[in-house]
């Protein structure tokens, strides 16, 4: 099945906005075997747009159309489509309620022309948007199929999901079944050199590396009569993914982030966490909150951005400031041990660095980041050097004190 994506939207000719939807629209249909052979951006111009739609539709199977569902006068696609395939527009009460209702919802009320949005080219699948207001629909005509989502985001992914790939799945001979192994601690291209030997087999199944932030993702992709058949395929691949990598450095699988997998350590083990940070201001803490059910047991997090704070909040001693620094080892101990001890915590973890862009040195340069995890009575510090902007140090200082603490939290489990 040939597939073509056809953005609409000025603004992603203007370069105002990055086509994220193709993007992940590529991503989305690649996992699911469908092949992207065309993308195509095109403004919200009814000549133009005619014609992209014409070419889209006769070089591929399937196309889908993101963007142009609004209700204003240059939203023009749902109207394109249905002169394409010579369908009539007509109202669909059910949508039309739907959307009224929306609006009620958020407390708004909607003008004459939000009305252009619950009609749809006659005898079309209807697509619900859950998260806004223009619904999406699919047109099966000729052994040609049109899929036309919504431009934002937000409403698109959960439409594709629920939506699109169940359609699709149905026009596919087997099942293809995607796992991905989400690796920490080991840069992309030592993962290529480590695995490439598998990686190159690129039969069923099939590995895929992805450079992410600050880990790679492996997508092992296998298809089977059904899907049972292909998981049982992608067992002994991932059993010699972790084998010729280390298991303790492929830290989740799928959408498990990093801070899912902390927070339930710690909570099947009852431990207890507080947080002391200085240069990440509260990324830390911020990622653990993010896991909903942390409450039983993040206790505390204090951002202490000064010397004053590092010593009254924590108990970080006025002599290890004067004679190491606030960025150094031993202010990390001491920050992570305050933490837990003031907090009451089994756990304190901490951060303080140069985030730059101003204040480094030649010896303290931008990028230089000490983190400490204090664990039963022991405090262990680690020295980091990022590069790149504020923000990034930042960001990569948080995933790492948090990798730093699950790789702390494995070994004492194991135990
Ligand atoms: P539209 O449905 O065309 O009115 O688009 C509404 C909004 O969705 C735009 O203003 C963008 O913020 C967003 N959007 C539209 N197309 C894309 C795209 N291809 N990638 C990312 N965002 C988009
Ligand atoms: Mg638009």
């Amino acid at each position: 099945m040939r597939a073509e994506i056809l953005s609409v939207g000025t603004e992603l000719l203007l370069g105002d906005i990055l086509n994220t939807n193709a993007q992940y629209i590529a991503r989305e249909l690649a996992n699911i075997g469908v092949n992207v052979f065309y993308q195509t951006v095109v403004g919200d111009n009814p000549e133009r747009l005619k014609n992209a739609y014409n070419i889209a539709v006769n070089r591929s199977d399937i196309v889908i159309t993101t963007g142009g569902l609004g209700p204003t006068k240059d939203d023009l696609t749902k109207e394109i489509a249905a002169e394409y395939f010579n369908k009539k527009l007509l109202l669909d009460e059910k949508s039309l309620e739907e959307m009224m209702g929306f609006f009620k919802k958020i407390n708004r009320v909607p003008t004459e022309n939000n009305k252009k949005q619950a009609y749809f080219p006659e005898g079309c699948i209807i697509i619900e948007n859950h998260n806004g207001t223009a619904p999406g629909c699919i047109i099966e005509d000729g052994g040609k199929i049109a899929a036309l989502l919504p431009g934002p985001p937000k409403e698109m992914k959960p439409m594709f999901q629920e939506s699109i790939i169940p359609y699709l799945k149905k026009f596919q001979d087997g099942t293809l079944v995607s796992k991905v192994l989400r690796v920490s601690g080991i840069g992309e291209s030592s993962v290529d050199k480590e695995i490439g030997h598998i990686i190159d087999r690129q039969k069923n199944p099939t590995v895929a590396p992805y450079a992410k932030d600050n880990e790679v993702h492996l997508r092992v992709t296998a298809k089977g009569k059904n899907e049972e058949e292909a998981r049982k395929l992608i067992i002994p691949v991932e059993k010699e993914i972790r084998e010729v990598l280390g298991d303790i450095n492929v830290y989740g699988v799928d959408e498990e982030s990093i801070e899912e997998v902390i927070a339930k350590m710690l909570i099947e083990n009852n431990l207890t966490i507080g947080t002391a940070e200085s240069c990440t201001g509260g990324f830390v803490a911020g990622k653990l909150i993010d896991y909903p059910g942390i409450s039983k047991v993040f206790l505390e997090g204090a951002v202490t951005y000064s010397n004053e704070a590092k010593m009254k909040r924590l108990g970080v001693k006025e002599s290890t400031l004067n004679k190491f620094g606030a960025v150094s080892g031993e202010c990390a101990a001491e920050m992570a041990q305050g933490i837990a001890r003031t907090a009451g915590t089994s756990i304190g973890i901490s951060t303080t660095g140069i985030a730059g862009p101003g204040g480094g040195s030649e010896e303290k340069p931008v990028g230089l980041v000490y983190v400490g995890i204090y664990m039963f009575g022991k405090v262990i510090t680690r020295k980091l050097n990022f590069a790149g902007s504020r923000q990034k140090v930042r960001d990569r200082a948080t995933f790492t004190i948090l990798d730093l603490l699950r790789r702390e939290l494995v070994k004492y489990l194991e135990k």
